[in-house]
């Protein structure tokens, strides 16, 4: 990206220069809106991350969707039952591509304390994740810093990938925030 006008503050405009892939990968950031809802207690803490001390609609998010067509980003906010188990993923399917997810907390992450038959080992069993925050719970801070990671990732997405988007989506490239 070039920035015209070195002389400063003339008045002038000046010229910005990037490219598409630049362009779009910089809109889809600052606008990203997370899906409205939450499974757990961590989920308070991701209430928190939206309410007025932490302020989340400084990222372009002030809006949570209350409808999985109107977001791009999933946040897994607690544990993920199997009962709860396919309706996590129908969600994540009715949302239009392309989309992310964030697995909060250790229970959303590997099952956290519940390691019993009753509790997903990990929601990247049944959806693709690309940011992992551990805690229990992670403080809003760790929440806004994952989120904030996730843009770093999407600013390094390819326009190569864009067409097969979905199927270019590797595990090992999912990113740990702590
Ligand atoms: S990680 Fe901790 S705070 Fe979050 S849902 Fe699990 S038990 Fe609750």
């Amino acid at each position: 990206m070039g920035v015209g006008n070195p002389e400063g503050k003339s008045g002038a405009l000046g010229i910005a220069t990037m490219t598409l892939e630049q362009a779009v990968n910089w809109a889809r950031t600052r606008a990203m809106w997370p899906m409205l809802f939450g499974l757990a207690c961590c989920a308070i803490e991701m209430m928190s991350t939206q309410a007025s001390r932490y302020d989340m609609s400084r990222f372009g998010m002030e809006l949570m969707r209350a409808s999985p067509r109107q977001s791009d980003l999933m946040i897994v906010a607690g544990r993920v039952s199997r009962k709860m188990a396919p309706v996590v993923r129908r969600l994540y399917d009715q949302m239009p591509a392309p989309k992310w997810v964030i697995a909060m907390g250790d229970c959303a992450s590997c099952g956290g304390v519940f390691n019993n038959y009753a509790i997903l080992q990990g929601v990247d069993e049944i959806v693709p994740v690309d940011v992992y925050i551990a805690g229990c719970p992670p403080r809003p801070e760790q929440l806004m810093h994952g989120i904030l990671t996730l843009h770093e990732k999407v600013m390094k997405e390819k326009i190569s990938d864009w067409a097969t988007w979905g199927q270019s989506r590797k595990k090992q490239d999912a990113i740990v925030v702590e």
